[in-house]
């Protein structure tokens, strides 16, 4: 079967449509056949297309997170997309100009890793250029993998906007947005205390940073002379030879007398200090804590306030640098057995006990980080938290809940954000300094894209000594330093003035709660920083996906669910479903294979509702037209206007689970079960031809507006319905048509009141006929209905609905002896 048969060959297929019959769609809706179909005909159309050049409709601009290209595109990732593509087609059949961009954030760690793992090098191994161009080819091989699991799951984002972040067309934006950062005096080089991968040998940002519970051993080692002791607990003894003071809380009593003198660090002999703060936890240990150069942040901040020494004790390569020939070169850990037993020999371990650690990891390979010290960029975020925080305060934030996220991560920051990395792979930092003295000279904005690592500075010498002992830097951007300007990048900066007012900021920034902190949070203070404004209007926020067992999706855990497996077996509709009906917006959902799978049998019903309805193809004065309707073709059409506000509403408020469950219902139960089968009589021939036209009228105008409600999430079979539902086919596609308008002239409700009774009225009966026993079909004496007196009109204009849907003989309608006030008082009898 040809995966690209189009609607021009569609009688190729094997599955065709019955001969001679009024049928023309496909007797099985077949989604590995209608979905590349369809796609295919949005392709050629070039549908979704951004009209940047003479639109006079209004913008709707996405700022779409560009994955990693790490080949694989998660359920995770398809639940996030299906969320942007949902919006996105909305936006459209409003009647916007929808900006849906996709890109590829390619630089960075996990490509490297890769990398070297692939092919069983280390990062140093290869001349930087060579290594470039293995991460190259890597990604553009997984950029493509995706890409096409982007497209099969019907994503209608316009290919023409697509951009990766290793391209220099782009890298040289996020270097001109350094260089603007530099002039504004947010970017600066200093030697601060990072946090540092010793497996990857790079600084890395506090986001980064993954905590995670472990066990360890506190070690009670003894300080000073036997006869003027000491007693310290630290966990991490290697680091005794970075040690540069004892610190306790100056209240506690017992080391009152120590404070201002000095002790002297076993094995190592160093003599260092006893002083007092306020933050040391007189609880923890004996009370009294090592301050080494460096083992954590609270270190960090007591070197600086008490003006003590760095002793620089680990390498950038997790070694021991020392004199001591006893632990040189030696691996943190190996040191850490090490010092172990030389305290022991000495006698100085008084005991070991067991003790919960909460440790610092790397995001990528989840090595326990040190904190080292070396010359380091850094944008001045710190001081923006008031700015960052007030900015959040103002944004649309779906859930609400996501926002407190942003702002208590602004507010936990320590230090300011660590923007260089020592690595290969990224956008090189277009910055030369002077050998001699120092200098630094940054790139020209005219002269970007600039290599450091190749390229000439922009000056021969060093404008303030004169020396021509220039070289380039050779770290590399954070990554986030890409995609932290997406938004702006996408709505044309630098160059682009007037699409920049139209794109900048986003309406929608789309993305998943593990991102918050990173992506949302970097864009903004990016943005804050070069344009004074927040990047995004709103930010839709989706929670994470469970497996099938509730637990976190891990491939070990064999809950773990591929997009591709869940679109080949069930479809991209089906999966799209499940993404919109699985759970609240922002909150974690679980994959459930049944979820899905309702969706492709609500899509089976759907297909053979549009069947039967599409079978009529008469024109002419025989055609389905509207006049003087019934009691239930107004109910039916006003619960139609119903549906449509309560989508309306749904999708403008980002409940798809809302919109979803709302046109299944409807379709399933108002449509189908109640108005299809009391109208059954009215599509024979011999039928009264004004209520047969009416009957077609409503049943054609109903599909019609279910395809436009459904289109968002269902873009497939809605446009395969639509299509078949044109006069002349393929002059346009469903997608590009207008979102429904509720008409009021509808929304009468008495009449809607008198509607649903009648309604009620028949499906009693019909279920009463199937509890004693009885076919639908088979033929009954009567029926009693006992209502309001006020309902009693409408009950006797109704007689033949109700007669010849329950096959009944004759009618009874009788006042109800007594109601109370308020409802219908509606019993329904039957009499076999
Ligand atoms: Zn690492
Ligand atoms: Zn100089």
């Amino acid at each position: 079967m040809s995966h690209s048969s189009t609607p021009d060959s569609k009688s190729n297929s094997q599955n065709q449509a019955d001969s001679n019959s009024g049928f023309s769609l496909p007797k099985i809706y077949d989604p590995s056949v209608e979905e590349p179909r369809w796609q295919d005909f949005w392709r050629r159309r070039d549908l979704y297309k951004f009209d940047s050049v003479d639109s006079s409709k209004p913008t709707y601009s996405i700022d779409t997170p560009p994955p990693y290209p790490s080949g694989d595109f998660h359920v995770g990732n398809a639940l996030n997309w299906s969320y942007i593509d949902f919006v996105a087609r909305y936006q459209r059949m409003k009647g916007y100009n929808v900006h849906f961009p996709q890109g590829w954030d390619c630089h960075g760690l996990p490509t490297e890793v890769r990398a070297e793992q692939t092919f069983k090098i280390r990062k140093n191994d290869l001349p930087p250029s060579q290594f470039i161009e293995i991460c190259r080819k890597l990604s553009e091989e997984y950029i493509q993998r995706m890409k096409e699991a982007i497209m099969r799951l019907g994503t209608s984002c316009d290919w023409k906007l697509e951009y990766r972040t290793m391209d220099p067309e782009y890298y040289k934006l996020t270097q001109l947005s350094f260089v603007v950062l530099y002039k504004s005096g947010y970017m600066y080089r200093g030697e601060h205390p990072v946090n540092w991968c010793p497996r990857d040998e790079t600084a890395i940002a506090e986001a980064e940073v993954v905590h995670i519970e472990r066990q360890g051993l506190l070690y009670y080692m003894k300080f000073g002379n036997d006869d003027n002791s000491l007693e310290i607990a630290s966990t991490r003894p290697e680091l005794l030879g970075a040690c540069v003071a004892i610190a306790v809380h100056p209240e506690d009593t017992r080391y009152s007398k120590r404070v201002g003198r000095s002790t002297i660090v076993p094995v190592f002999g160093q003599k260092i200090p006893v002083i007092a703060d306020e933050e040391v936890d007189p609880t923890f240990g004996t009370g009294a804590v090592m301050v080494c150069t460096f083992g954590d942040k609270m270190d960090v901040k007591w070197q600086k306030k008490h003006g003590l020494p760095v002793i620089k004790e680990i390498t950038e390569n997790g070694r021991i640098d020392t004199s001591d020939p006893r632990f040189k070169g030696l691996k943190i850990e190996e040191a850490r057995r090490k010092v172990v037993e030389e305290l022991k020999k000495a006698g100085r371990i008084l005991r070991e006990e067991p003790v919960k650690q909460n440790i610092g990891t790397c995001w990528r390979c989840n090595t326990p980080v040190e904190i080292i010290s070396r010359p380091q960029w850094f944008m001045k975020t710190k001081q923006m938290t008031d700015e960052v925080t007030a900015s959040a305060d103002q944004l649309r934030w779906v859930p609400p809940f996501s926002k407190k996220r942003l702002i208590d991560w602004t507010q936990s920051l320590d230090w300011d954000w660590v923007v260089s990395r020592q690595r290969i792979f990224g956008t090189p930092i277009p910055v030369w300094y002077c050998k001699k003295c120092d200098e630094t000279l940054v790139a020209d904005e005219n002269h970007l894209p600039s290599d450091p690592r190749r390229d000439p500075p922009p000056r021969e010498k060093c404008p303030k000594c004169g020396s021509s002992d220039l070289k380039g830097d050779t770290d590399v951007f954070d990554t986030w330093m890409d995609s932290s300007i997406s938004a702006a990048v996408h709505a044309g900066w630098p160059s682009d003035k007037a699409l920049f007012v139209k794109l900048f900021p986003a309406d929608l920034q789309p993305n998943g709660l593990d991102i918050v902190r990173t992506w949302d949070y970097y864009l903004l203070v990016r943005s804050l920083a070069i344009f004074h404004k927040a990047p995004y209007k709103t930010l839709l926020i989706n929670g994470m996906v469970r497996g099938t067992d509730g637990r976190m999706m891990h491939k070990s855990y064999g809950n773990f669910v591929e997009t591709g497996e869940v679109i080949k077996k069930l479809g991209a509709d089906a999966f799209r479903q499940w993404a919109a009906s699985g759970g609240a917006t922002g909150y974690d959902i679980p994959f459930r294979w049944n979820e899905a799978e309702h969706g492709k049998k609500f899509l089976t019903k759907l297909w053979n509702i549009a069947r039967f309805i599409t079978q009529d193809s008469t024109t002419g004065a025989n055609a389905p037209k509207l006049t003087q309707p019934s009691t239930i073709d107004r109910w039916l059409l006003g619960s139609l206007q119903e549906l449509i506000t309560t989508v309306t509403n749904a999708f403008d408020n980002f409940q798809f689970n809302t919109a979803i469950e709302a046109v299944r219902d409807f379709t399933w139960h108002s449509l189908a079960d109640d108005y299809l089968e009391a109208v059954k009589y009215r599509l024979q021939p011999d039928s009264n031809p004004t209520d047969s036209r009416n009957a077609r009228f409503c049943l054609k105008q109903s599909l019609l507006v279910i395809c436009k409600l459904l289109a968002p999430i269902c873009p497939h079979i809605t446009e395969a319905i639509y299509q078949e539902m044109q006069e002349v086919r393929e002059r346009r596609s469903i997608h590009s048509d207008g979102w429904p308008e509720p008409d009021k002239s509808f929304q009468d409700n008495v009449q809607m009141q008198e509607g649903k009774l009648l309604v009620e009225a028949i499906a009693t009966a019909r279920r009463k006929k199937s509890e004693k026993g009885l076919s639908l079909k088979s033929p009954i004496r009567k029926v009693i209905i006992k209502t309001q007196p006020s309902h009693l009109g409408m009950f006797e204009a109704n007689q033949e609905p109700i007669l010849r849907t329950i096959k009944a003989e004759s009618l009874a309608v009788e006042e109800t002896p007594s109601s109370e006030e308020g409802t219908t008082g509606l019993t329904v009898e039957i009499v076999p």
